[in-house]
């Protein structure tokens, strides 16, 4: 069985669903241990627990270890079955971090899947829904995976309860992709959305990403609007764009933190983007290399940061599918991964 040591790297959540990902793909068992000891609640939390869980349903699968607090798991797969499923986080949990997990599964099933997440739509540490939709589908359908995002419910923390739905076709081989040179200049656009809070917030957090796109020199289009949901929170999503390159920031409100801030933070983000060659920002890049690592043929992509959540995440595919891999770059720098499945 293969064994996986959970505190390698990076030495979060991402091994963990990372390996349930491939487990459930190829139907090879794992047991991994040190799940998240490095952090300071270890083990598996309710976010890391639901990944689990849905997979197990997903895929008929045996677990031991899948509890709570739990820092080692053995996972056996079975038989996964595309379908209609639904699952509840119960927190504020990173619904995008279980679609994280159980996406690759379902995707390269024979039939057609519909999967209904509920939990946090735009929490801290995990893509947005907005980047999920925006950027990351936009770039697998260069893959050839043909995915419908729908959001239903907005969730932010402490409550959660926002829902999204996901609808997956099914794709038989994933095309390679060679997405390296930013030549043209950006097309930058966004959201700047409040729940249960005046809009006034909502474009003071548009304009003050504006005044810090404008005084590099360049220009955006930012809507304003208001959502409903169970605790009141705001966001800023800004999207880069040329014909071949994408990526996207999100800046999430919270109490005591000032409209403005929110606004310069995704700004800086996307400015730093803007300051590389590198054609994907720094979080599609670890969350991409799955894909790339079931293509038909080599893939290459430049990124605007090497993180040690992409170093960690190319370890654990390479350790079930054995693809070759190279990275030309410096850690914390922008760089080059080439992927050869
Ligand atoms: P842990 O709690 O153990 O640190 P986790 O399960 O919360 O781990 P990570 O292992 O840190 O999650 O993985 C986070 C994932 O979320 C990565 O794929 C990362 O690229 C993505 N992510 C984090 N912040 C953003 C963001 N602002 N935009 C897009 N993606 C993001």
């Amino acid at each position: 069985m293969l064994e996986i040591d959970g505190s390698h790297g990076e030495g979060g959540g991402q091994i963990l669903r990372t390996a349930l990902s491939l487990s459930c793909l190829l139907k090879k068992p794992f047991r991994i241990f040190n799940i998240r000891t490095g952090r300071k609640r270890p083990g598996l939390m309710p976010q890391h627990l639901s990944c689990v869980r849905a997979l197990i349903l997903i895929s008929n699968a045996k677990a031991h270890g899948d509890v709570i607090g739990s820092t080692e798991l053995v996972f056996e797969p079975s038989d996964p079955k595309a379908g209609e499923y639904f699952f509840d986080i119960g927190t504020a949990g990173s619904t995008t971090l279980l679609l994280q997990a159980v996406l690759p599964t379902l995707i390269f099933q024979r039939d057609h899947s519909r999967i209904t997440l509920t939990g946090g739509t735009h929490v801290p540490f995990s893509p947005s829904y907005h980047f999920v939709s925006d950027v990351f589908m936009p770039i697998l359908a260069k893959l050839g995976i043909t995915l419908h995002a729908s959001i239903l419910q907005y969730g932010f923390y402490p409550r959660g309860g926002g829902k999204i739905s996901i609808e997956v076709s099914p794709s038989s081989k994933v095309k390679a992709l060679t997405l390296v040179d930013k030549a043209e200049p950006l097309k930058m656009s966004g959201i700047s959305v409040v729940s249960d809070l005046p809009l006034s917030i909502a474009d003071r957090q548009k304009n003050a990403a504006l005044e810090a796109i404008g005084r590099s020199g360049l220009t955006a289009e930012i809507e304003t609007y208001k959502v409903t949901s169970y605790s009141p929170g705001t966001f800023l999503f800004l999207k880069a764009r040329t014909q071949d390159c994408l990526a996207g920031f999100s800046s999430l409100g919270e109490r005591g933190k000032r409209a403005e801030t929110v606004g310069k933070e995704a700004a800086e983000e996307l400015l730093n983007y803007d300051r590389t060659t590198a054609c994907l920002d720094h979080y599609l890049s670890d969350q991409i290399v799955l894909y790339l690592a079931n293509a038909d043929s080599e893939s290459s992509f430049t990124t605007s940061g090497i993180t040690e959540h992409l170093l960690t995440n190319l370890w654990i595919i390479e350790k079930f599918l054995g693809i070759r891999y190279s990275i030309q770059g410096e850690k914390g720098h922008p760089g080059k991964v080439t992927i050869i499945p």
